[in-house]
């Protein structure tokens, strides 16, 4: 089977398992965790933020953002397709007591004066506008790169109204492979960042959140409270540290992957690769084999390649370090055997 439903099927490496295994570990919540404390101070440092909090996923570190950065009642605004409106069951009203208002974007990127405008004046009707969410790779744009610029402009806008911005970047390192741009470059277009060890990295668990040490004293606190305070930890935050330090250069060759399925996949007949290949996420149009995405990811599943529908005719196909250029071949002659039978 090859497996390109996500970045996050990936198994630790032999240097991973090898880190877990040797880790000498203590009680995280006491911050005795020597291998916790490292990962965190690393993450800081390269990220060029105070401080960072291991947390155990995205979701987690995203959810934490908007609990330490709101209060119950303000809004947050984000693209309309980020993550964190369509994929995190809604938490942010659930747990933080927010409202989201989406502003719809272009491959990933709100128009700044579309933010501009959708920030609340000072009203007692109103809701008041909390944070400011962006997303870096964007998922559900394809992996889209959002402009260094892009990021610039809405953070200046943020800051003349006081209002904080967190950068989702759960791919985050993509992006700064792809573009050449610093990830200090892409951290200090927000206060806060948060970043998964657990998908294009390979870490088997965890995301890190970053920004200035008081917001994560509080962050460890809103951590705590939804029972994300963990002990013997280090036995995770080795392999995350080995993603970190180890695996980010590499990212590199899941993007020339992506580049070689989308340009054999745009050769076949009744398949579209819609919008550009940024990183490492391809996705692909099926309308004219006359099947919707469910249909054809069963018949591709038959074949032996896995992907995720992303749309009614839209599949997601995303490139990782257990695919090799062997298997993006291999994937497109299985693809080719359910098209033919198509048109
Ligand atoms: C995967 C992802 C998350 C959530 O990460 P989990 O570790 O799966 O909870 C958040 N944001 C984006 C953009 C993602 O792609």
């Amino acid at each position: 089977m090859i497996d390109l439903r996500s970045d996050t099927v990936t198994r630790p490496t032999p240097e991973m398992r090898q880190a877990a295994f040797d880790v000498e570990v203590g009680d995280d919540v006491y911050g005795e965790d020597e291998s916790v404390l490292k990962l965190e101070e690393t993450a800081a440092q390269m990220l060029g933020k105070e401080a960072a909090l291991f947390v155990t996923s995205g979701t987690q570190g995203n959810q934490i953002a908007a609990l330490t950065h709101c209060n119950r009642g303000d809004e947050v605004l984000l693209e309309a397709s980020a993550h964190l409106f369509l994929y995190e069951g809604a938490s942010m009203s659930a747990l933080a007591g927010v409202q989201p208002r989406t502003i719809e974007g272009v491959r990933g990127a709100m128009n700044p004066q579309d933010v501009r405008a959708a920030i609340r004046p000072d009203d007692i009707h109103f809701p008041e506008t909390g944070l400011i969410c962006l997303e870096n790779t964007h998922n559900k744009a394809g992996g889209a790169i959002v402009p260094l610029e892009n990021m610039q402009a809405i953070y200046d806008i943020a800051r003349e109204h006081n209002i904080p911005v967190h950068l989702d970047g759960a791919r985050l390192f993509n992006a700064v492979v792809a573009s050449g741009i610093s990830v200090k470059e892409y951290a200090a277009q927000a206060d806060t960042v948060q970043f998964c060890l657990s998908k294009g990295l390979g870490a088997p668990v965890g995301s890190m959140i970053t920004g200035s040490a008081d917001f994560i004293r509080s962050a460890r606190k809103w951590r705590k409270r939804l029972g994300g305070g963990l002990r013997q930890v280090g036995v995770i935050a080795e392999p995350g540290y080995v993603a970190l330090t180890q695996m980010v250069d590499r990212l590199a060759e899941d993007h020339d992957n992506a580049r070689l399925l989308a340009e054999l996949i745009e050769q076949m007949a009744g398949l579209r690769v819609e919008g550009e290949v940024d990183t490492n996420i391809v996705l692909v149009n099926v309308a004219d084999l006359g099947l919707t995405a469910e249909q054809f990811l069963e018949e591709v599943k038959k074949e032996g390649v896995l992907a995720v529908p992303f749309g009614p005719h839209t599949v997601r196909f995303v490139t990782h370090f257990d695919v090799s250029r062997q298997d993006i071949i291999d994937t497109v002659d299985r693809i080719m055997n359910v098209s033919r039978t198509c048109v």
